[in-house]
């Protein structure tokens, strides 16, 4: 037997592609490059960029994304309790293994020695013996004493430390609110913006997604809310979490330092298990590609740990610094569309995703689980084109991606921006037609089947419809149509 590894790509990557913007990738050029190599949501993070930098490149998304007719997302990222640095007068200090360091909370500009924190609390909740680790645990001091606003620390691991990086107190309890007063005004801001999705940093409990959602309420508005996953609290509530959420992300950055590395894999494995099964979205962050901030080629590892994220079958991966300050922006996009694909093409030929459906649940499930599971074994037996699913708030599509058959899902629905929500979803290629509530649901697929030309006359399609909220007009149905 020889060992296959040039297979035929399918035509419909299922993995999506998040990216972070910032300086390298803020013009519209770039932006418009980004789509075409594959992004499907782009993230706007509120740690860093003022609101006109955050307004323009919102805006020129979305011309760019309706001028390439794309279905593309925005989601804004809210700091959340997350403690930063200051800035420093050459943009950059270098810390030395042994030497002495002050932390300080005073509003000022650091210098060599002389370390801004943002939280100003910072000095009452640390005490001597705390460890403060820098920049996703990358450097790292030992507290020697307090005093007032200055904290003397020893570096016990050094390096070069730049603007706001994350400051991490494994073990302390953080007094600082889930909802911060800048997080209420950036919610605000972007909500009035339009963005598809809010991230919040640092969630601790189902209560901290609950606060978020009231707000975006009283703001008129019902934007999707994606909790991140960093905090060892997050984790013991992971599943109460997920219930209020509508989508989650395991942000290994902060996890990674939150617990140790190697804890990290573990709980990526089972938050991907845990939201498929409640039909939610879950995006895989934070150094997937990190070499590439520098080098147009990826280490072997970051493509590996691309590659793992798609045959656990995350929802999305996400680039970070790669693509908002890296030199290689639109190359690192177009190399985990490639490492993607392939891993994909593999799953695919080796039937591996013939298998994936929920099938082993214990009788009696939940009819969200019994159509989807029971379509994805159509779809594999009939070997059928495509899932077209008629959903307009997009809790159908979901459910169907969640059972991750092996025919690409297509999710129609008549509401723009359920449409461009549904592009984080695993395998969903959304498609708005805005007679979807009137015009007769097997022609629609037809016609739509067609338009994407994803089967041809005499092909099969699956056409789902019929889930809803309400268990007494939850009345779903499957049709086996001839496109
Ligand atoms: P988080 O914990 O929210 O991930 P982060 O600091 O790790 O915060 P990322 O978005 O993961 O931020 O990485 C992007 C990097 O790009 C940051 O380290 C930051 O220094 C840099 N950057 C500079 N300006 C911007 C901007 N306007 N938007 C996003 N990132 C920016
Ligand atoms: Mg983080
Ligand atoms: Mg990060």
């Amino acid at each position: 037997m020889s060992i296959i590894t040039n297979i035929h790509l399918l035509k419909n990557r299922r993995t999506k592609i998040v990216a972070t913007l910032g300086p390298a990738s803020k013009d519209p050029e770039i932006i418009k490059q980004l789509i075409q190599a594959g992004v499907n949501v782009f993230r706007l993070n509120m740690s860093h960029g003022d609101h006109d930098f955050h307004k323009t490149t919102y805006h020129h998304i979305r011309n760019i994304a309706d001028e390439l007719e794309a279905p593309v997302a925005i989601l804004a990222d809210l700091c959340g309790p997350k403690i930063r640095t200051g800035k420093f007068r050459e943009g950059q200090i270098y810390l030395e293994k042994n030497s002495r360091v002050t932390v300080t909370t005073r509003d000022i500009v650091g210098e060599p020695g002389l370390i801004p924190s943002q939280y100003v609390a910072l000095s009452n909740d640390v005490k001597p013996k705390d460890h403060i680790l820098l920049n996703d645990g990358a450097l790292e001091l030992v507290v020697d004493s307090v005093s007032g606003t200055e904290i003397t620390c020893t570096v016990v691991y050094g390096g070069t430390l730049k603007n706001h990086k994350g400051i991490n107190l494994p073990g302390v309890s953080v007094s600082a609110p889930s909802l911060t007063e800048k997080d209420r005004e950036d919610a605000k801001f972007v909500l009035e913006l339009g963005v598809d999705f809010l991230a919040l940093s640092f969630v601790r409990r189902a209560s901290d997604v609950s606060e978020l959602k009231t707000l975006i309420q009283e703001s008129g508005k019902s934007t999707a809310v994606i909790a991140k996953i960093e905090k060892p609290e997050a984790l013991e509530n992971a599943e109460a979490i997920l219930n209020i959420a509508d989508g989650i992300m395991v942000a290994r950055g902060d996890l990674g330092v939150e617990l140790s590395p190697e804890q990290v894999p573990v709980a990526q494995n089972q938050l991907i298990d845990l939201a498929r099964s409640k039909f939610k979205p879950v995006i895989v962050a934070t150094q997937m590609l990190e070499s590439m901030v520098e080098n147009a080629r990826p280490t072997r590892a970051e493509v590996t740990d691309i590659s793992h994220a798609v045959t656990q079958t995350a929802d999305a991966v996400m680039l970070s610094a790669e693509t908002a300050t890296g030199a290689f922006p639109v190359e690192a996009v177009k190399m985990m569309d490639r490492i993607t694909r392939q891993t994909e093409a593999y799953q695919w030929k080796s039937g591996s995703y013939d298998t994936l459906a929920n099938t082993g649940l214990r009788a009696p499930i939940t009819i969200w689980n019994a159509v989807s599971n029971v379509t994805a074994q159509l779809a594999r037996d009939l070997m059928v084109r495509a899932v077209l699913v008629i959903s307009q708030s997009g809790m159908s599509a979901a459910t169907m991606s969640s059972a991750r058959p092996s025919a690409p899902v297509v999710a129609i629905t008549g509401h723009a921006h359920n449409c461009r929500r549904m592009a984080l979803l695993w395998s969903v290629i959304p498609v708005l037609a805005l007679d979807a509530g009137t015009m007769n649901p097997n022609d629609l697929a037809r016609r739509v089947a067609r338009e994407l030309q994803i089967a041809d006359t005499g092909e099969y399609v699956l056409l789902v419809r019929g889930f809803h909220s309400n268990p007494a007009k939850n009345n779903p149905s499957v049709t086996v149509l001839a496109v």
